[in-house]
Formats: structure tokens, C-alpha cells, sequence
């Protein structure tokens, strides 16, 4: 029997108009709503992209939106300053930092920097810590997606054996936290994870988050799993000279006959994590909001 698909796109609208309800709650109450960006302007054309959509997003969402180019050449201290003249200023109430920086800017060093209540993309140290502890805090957007998706499936994590394949410190690590402190027993794989599949093999939930395209196979996969497709990667098309296209880690087509819940890539994960990024917009804000009122 084939999975059922669980659509990142519809879920991420109902989200998106519940943070939009949110946000129009708070600025009936007068309350700043604003994003900050940071961008280094050279180089990286897809993080350009994605900092204009946001922008746009934040536009549909009602929140302000600001994007503050770094130049190329730029030091260290300099990022350091203007991160720092956002995190003091009370009109942001939220902040984010597209990587890449400029070459030699240490991206940790700038991260821990960002105010922990306005830090939206959660890679501040101290939210980071408080995934560990159980904390009520700003949460990595993308690990919040996997989450969010495996709740929509309707599947507790209580008892159950939970598999993430990649181990990165924004994406897999934190998903891997969550996971345990929803009490699930999990199992962090990484590049050299020894016999993966005998790892995946056993999984009630699989997420994947390697960045490795076709990884997980259907003989991968334990019939009936919830099974997360957090990679995205470009590839040639099939058809020559047709450009390229993005896929996930997972082979779909054959682990769909496996599966018991399956998210496609694109359109699962990635609209979410967006989704995410804005409901997040809207905690840091009401939090804020409510510190002031
Ligand atoms: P990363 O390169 O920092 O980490 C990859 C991780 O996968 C590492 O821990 C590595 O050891 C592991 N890995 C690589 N090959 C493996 C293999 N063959 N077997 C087992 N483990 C393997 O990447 P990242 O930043 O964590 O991103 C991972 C993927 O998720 C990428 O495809 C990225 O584009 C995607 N991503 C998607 C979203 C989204 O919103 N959908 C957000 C962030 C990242």
C-alpha cells in the first residue's frame, strides 16, 4: 500500500495563517513586529534569494522587514557591530544572519552574538542549550519542520525507535534532541555510521538530513514508518539539456510503497521550515510584547 504524503506545502499555509493571525493580534496592540536580516552582498546568489523571499513573506505576513548588506571584504568586528546594534536596538524584534558571511568572519562567533529572545533561526548558544534542557525557547526552524510534520502524521514519539541519518548541528543534532525529549529512543547516523541500513531498518520514524540524493532506498525503510526527507539537492533533469532540478535524500517513488507516512522534497520540509521561521517571528515578538506590557 502506498504512504500517505504528508504535504509540507498545505501545512505550512495553515501555519502560515495562524503566525498571520498572530502578528495582526500584536499590531492591534501596537506592538513592534520586525525582522532584521543580515546578508553578505557578494558571492552567494542563492542566500540573496532566499533573503528576498523572506522579505516578501514578511511583507504578505505583516512583519517589517529590514536586509543590512555586509560588504565583501568585511571583518569580523564589523558584523560583530552591526549584530550587536540590532540585538540592543527595541524596534527589532527579531533577527537573522544569512550565511555565508564574508570569508574569515566566524559564523559562531556572530551567532552567539544575536540577542537569544529576538534569535528567530535559533543558533544562538543558549537556545541551542535549551533544547538540551527542555526549555521553552527559539528552536532551530528546520527541526521544528521535521517535528511539526511527524505530529501532523498523528504518530507519538513515546517508546518509539527514531533514526536520523545526518548529524549536522542545525539541521540533525537538533532534530535528534527534540526526538529525545519527546521520550522516543533515538539513533544519530552519520557519514560514518557503519551499516546504515541496519540502523534505518529498525526505525518507526526515519528522518533524513544528509544532503546525499537516492540514500535511502526502500529496503531501507521498515514497512509502515513515518519517514522525513529533510535533504535538498540540485541535480542534472533526466531528460538531457532540461536544467536542473531539486531532490531529496530519499528515493521516493519505491520507498512510497513502503512507507507508512512519507514527506515528498521539495514540497515538504522546506515550506515548513519558512513557516517556521515566521512563527517563530511572531513567539520571539509576542514574548517581547508581553516582557513590555
Ligand atoms: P551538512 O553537510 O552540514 O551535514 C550533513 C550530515 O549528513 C553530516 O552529519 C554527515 O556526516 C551526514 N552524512 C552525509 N552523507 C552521509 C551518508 N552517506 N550516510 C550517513 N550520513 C551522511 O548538511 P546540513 O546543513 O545538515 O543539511 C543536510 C541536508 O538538509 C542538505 O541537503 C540541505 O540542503 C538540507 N536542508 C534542508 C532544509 C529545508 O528547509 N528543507 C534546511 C536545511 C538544510
Amino acid at each position: 500500500m502506498s504512504a500517505v504524503v504528508l504535504d509540507g506545502k498545505a501545512l505550512a499555509a495553515e501555519h502560515r495563517r495562524r503566525t498571520a493571525e498572530r502578528i495582526a493580534s500584536l499590531r492591534s496592540r501596537g506592538a513592534a513586529v520586525r525582522l532584521d536580516a543580515v546578508l553578505a552582498s557578494a558571492g552567494d546568489s542563492a542566500a540573496r534569494v532566499y533573503a528576498e523571499n523572506q522579505g516578501k513573506t514578511c511583507r504578505e505576513l505583516g512583519v517589517d522587514h529590514a536586509l543590512h548588506e555586509v560588504r565583501a571584504g568585511a571583518a569580523f568586528d564589523e558584523v560583530a557591530a552591526l549584530v550587536r546594534r540590532l540585538s540592543a536596538d527595541s524596534a527589532v524584534t527579531a533577527i537573522m544572519v544569512h550565511l555565508p558571511l564574508p570569508e574569515g568572519v566566524d559564523a559562531h562567533g556572530v551567532q552567539a552574538l544575536i540577542d537569544p529572545g529576538k534569535d528567530v533561526e535559533g543558533v544562538n548558544p543558549v537556545n541551542i542549550g535549551n533544547i538540551v534542557y527542555g526549555e521553552r525557547s527559539l528552536m532551530p526552524c528546520t527541526s521544528l519542520a521535521a517535528m511539526r510534520l511527524i505530529e501532523h502524521a498523528g504518530v507519538g514519539l513515546r517508546g518509539k525507535t527514531c533514526v536520523v541519518v545526518g548529524a549536522s548541528d542545525i539541521v540533525g543534532k537538533p532534530i535528534a534532541l527534540l526526538m529525545m525529549r519527546a521520550d522516543a529512543t533515538v539513533v544519530s547516523c552519520n557519514v560514518h555510521t557503519r551499516g546504515l541500513a541496519d540502523w534505518t531498518r529498525r526505525a518507526d520514524v526515519l528522518v533524513s538530513a544528509a544532503g546525499k540524493p537516492g540514500l535511502i532506498t526502500g529496503e531501507m525503510v521498515k514497512p509502515g514508518a513515518v519517514v522525513i526527507d529533510v535533504g535538498t539537492s540540485r541535480v542534472a533533469a533526466p531528460a538531457p539539456g532540461t536544467g536542473m532540478r531539486t531532490v531529496g535524500d530519499v528515493a521516493y517513488e519505491e520507498v512510497r510503497e513502503v512507507a507508512g507516512w512519507i514527506t515528498p522534497s521539495p514540497g515538504g520540509v522546506g515550506p515548513m521550515t519558512v513557516a517556521m521561521l515566521m512563527a517563530n517571528v511572531a513567539e520571539a515578538a509576542e514574548r517581547r510584547a508581553g516582557r513590555a506590557g
